[in-house]
Parts: structure tokens; sequence; C-alpha cells
């Protein structure tokens, strides 16, 4: 690193990356303080290219919201509705598993599916969900269902404990859990953008779960509403500490929250500086999760290519069909190309490679085929 680009106050940071020592929480909230972005995308980018050399993958993925009938009314969310809204949706397993087997000929290597706390749907449902598309191909990764979803099943539908129930998803097809859900973890936050949610502690305990039965999952953050600077660090060290515990997560993936269409719109949106200077903190601080990834559907391709130097490794993935944060107004596309992906990884100076779901590279005969995706007839229409 070349300590003549670096600002005196960030200095001293810069000498423990290079050392490979650990971070504080005051380091970490220096950094996000700081106005020297350079500088911190410098000390992230030290950092990445020591984990993972010029790599930057991206994963061939189809994302599924089955439905987004949810019993809970998070003020961020323009994403869930009731069962009477006239925006409310719900898919019919038929539905879905035409879509994935459509997807499949397309080259995906995972299924990703989350929904709301629907207040309805069996047990047996989501079982069938899941058999019916395992069924459809057992090399297919189904990543599925958050730490809410999880903790709703258990204690509202299977009524069994989260272990046994973190079994039964995994006997009928789970691959792996997801990390969306935990927002911000400070109690007075929650209490305010999704009053009623899991605490911090329940969302861990699932994720603890799943690790000690041997099942990987992500993080996330969703920052830039109410949350102070603290109360982002806070929750980086939450995430650190539980991954020093289990080393269970594979992967961090912050987003930032779109105000457009909910009842927090009155929120500025994080500035492209805000999301450089996020991830490259981030990076810097969780020197225990080995890849941190740009959701280029909250930022844009673009942000998400610059982010490339800033500390960020992966590039998330194909996508297929978002809708949580297009519902709340983002304008990105709805997907993207493998060879949109690989172009915005060259042009970054990278060398892109397709990965798996555990961020695993693959090698060209775990590839399938990358044929164009099918836009609007891979479409799902309501059950
Ligand atoms: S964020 Fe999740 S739990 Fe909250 S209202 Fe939206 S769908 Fe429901």
């Amino acid at each position: 690193m070349n300590y003549l680009l670096i600002s005196k106050e960030l200095r001293s940071i810069a000498e423990k990356i290079e050392a490979e020592e650990r971070i504080s929480e005051e380091d970490a909230l220096n950094l996000y303080r700081s106005k020297d972005l350079n500088a911190i995308g410098m000390i992230a980018n030290a950092m990445r290219e020591r984990r993972n050399g010029n790599y930057a993958s991206y994963i061939h993925n189809r994302y599924i919201n089955y439905s987004n009938v949810c019993v809970l009314s998070c003020q961020f969310c323009a994403f869930a509705a009731k069962k009477r809204d006239a925006h409310a949706f719900e898919y019919a397993i038929d539905e879905i598993v035409r879509v994935v087997s459509e997807a499949l000929p397309l080259g995906i290597t995972e299924v990703h599916m989350v929904g709301g706390l629907h207040p309805t749907l069996k047990k047996d449902w989501y079982l069938e969900l899941l058999r019916r598309v395992r069924a459809l191909d057992p090399d297919l990764h189904i990543k599925a269902f958050t730490a809410i979803e999880v903790r709703h099943f258990a204690q509202r539908i299977f009524r069994m404990p989260i272990r046994d129930t973190l079994e039964l998803l995994r006997e009928h097809g789970l691959g792996s859990i997801t990390g969306g859900g935990a927002e911000i973890f400070d109690p007075v936050v929650r209490d305010t953008i999704c009053h009623g949610k899991e605490t911090a502690a329940e969302g861990l305990e699932v994720h603890r779960t799943w690790h000690q039965m041997g099942g990987r999952s992500t993080c996330t953050m969703l920052y830039g509403h109410v949350e102070t600077l603290a109360h982002r660090v806070d929750h980086l060290r939450q995430l650190r500490q539980l991954q020093d515990e289990t080393g269970g997560f594979t992967g961090f993936v912050p987003f930032a929250f779109e105000p457009q269409t909910t009842i927090l719109a009155h929120i500025k949106p994080a500035s492209a500086i805000e999301q450089l200077r996020n991830v490259a903190v981030s990076r810097i601080y969780l020197d225990n999760i080995d890849h941190l990834t740009a959701y280029w559907v909250s930022m844009g391709l673009p942000l998400a290519q610059i982010s490339l130097s800033y500390g960020v490794d992966d590039l998330h993935g194909t996508i297929l069909e978002e809708k949580i944060f297009h519902m709340a107004g983002a304008t990105t596309p709805q997907q993207q190309t493998v060879a949109a992906l690989e172009h915005a990884i060259r042009e970054a100076g990278r060398e892109p490679v397709q990965r798996d779901s555990h961020y695993g590279h693959l090698t060209p005969r775990q590839k399938r085929s990358t044929a164009t995706p099918a836009p609007a007839d891979a479409e799902l229409a309501c059950a």
C-alpha cells in the first residue's frame, strides 16, 4: 500500500490491515466518518486482493418471490401485501416449477426463493415446493427463506423447534438459507422500521443453528434509512462475532435502502459515495468473511462495477426477475446476462469467474449452458 496516498488519520488502520490485524469498532467508525474515500478504497482493495486475488465472481441464478402476502407491515417494505390488496400475489407450485424448468436450460445453478410471512400456506405446501423443485434437477442448489421466514415456519406453521424445521426443509431439498431480513440489528432501529420483526438475537440464532448443522448462509445489512453509523458498526460487530463462533457465513451482501415507494419516502437514498464507503468499510472490518457481494439490483451495475476496486469481489447474479427492490422503486434492470456481468468485470480489470452458491469457482465442466435468458415468457402468472 502506498501510505503517501492515505491520510494521516487512516494510516494506523492501513498498517493494521497490512499486518493482517483485526480493526476495532472505533476504527470502523472512523472509516465511516472519513471523507478520504479513495484511501478507504485502497485499504479495502488491499484486503480484497489478498483474499480473492484478481478474481471477481458472479452466479447464474433465478430469483423467485413465491408470495408477497405477509403478516407484518415493515415500514421500509414496499413488497408486502395483505391478501385483500390489489398488488398481493401468490404463485402456485405448478407455476414455480414451470418457471424453474424454463430457466434450467439457460444454465442456472441456483434458484433463490423468498417470500412474505404468509398467514395461511401450510407446511406441506413448502415441503412440496422444495421437493418438486429438487426433483427437476438434483444438482440445482435451492437457496431459500430468510431467518425470519424460518422462524415463522417453526413457530406458526410447522410448530416445531428451529432445528427440526431446518432439518425437515433440508430433507426436502433446501441447500442454504438466505441472509435477508437482518436489516439493522439495533432494537430501537428495528422498532422504528420493522416493528414486530424478529430480534437480532433471534435471527442470528437461526443462522447459528443452521451453521451448527453444517449448513452455510449469507448475511446482509439494509442501511441508509434511520440508522446511525454506530448502528452499522454494531451490526457488523454482531456478524463478525457469530462468524468467529461458527464460520458459516460465505459472503456479506449490503443493500442500500430504496425509499421511493415506501412510507419512508422522505429519506434521501444513499449516494454513490456512501455506497462505496459502505462496501469498503465492510470489507475492512469483516476480516473473517471471505466474500463481499455488490447487489447490482440496488446499486446499479455501473456502481457495482466500480465497487470491484473498493473491496467487492462478487457481482451477485443474473437473477432473471427481482421484485422486492423493484416494488420499492429500483429502476435497475430485472436481470443481467452472463455476458453483461463478465463484460462489467473485465472492464474493471478483474478476471470473471462463475461461482456456485458457496462462492466456489466452477470449472468449465461444472458450468451449464449460458444461453441468453428468455425475458417475457419466463414471467410468472399469479395463481
Ligand atoms: S420486510 Fe419481510 S417481514 Fe417485513 S413486511 Fe416486508 S415481506 Fe413482511
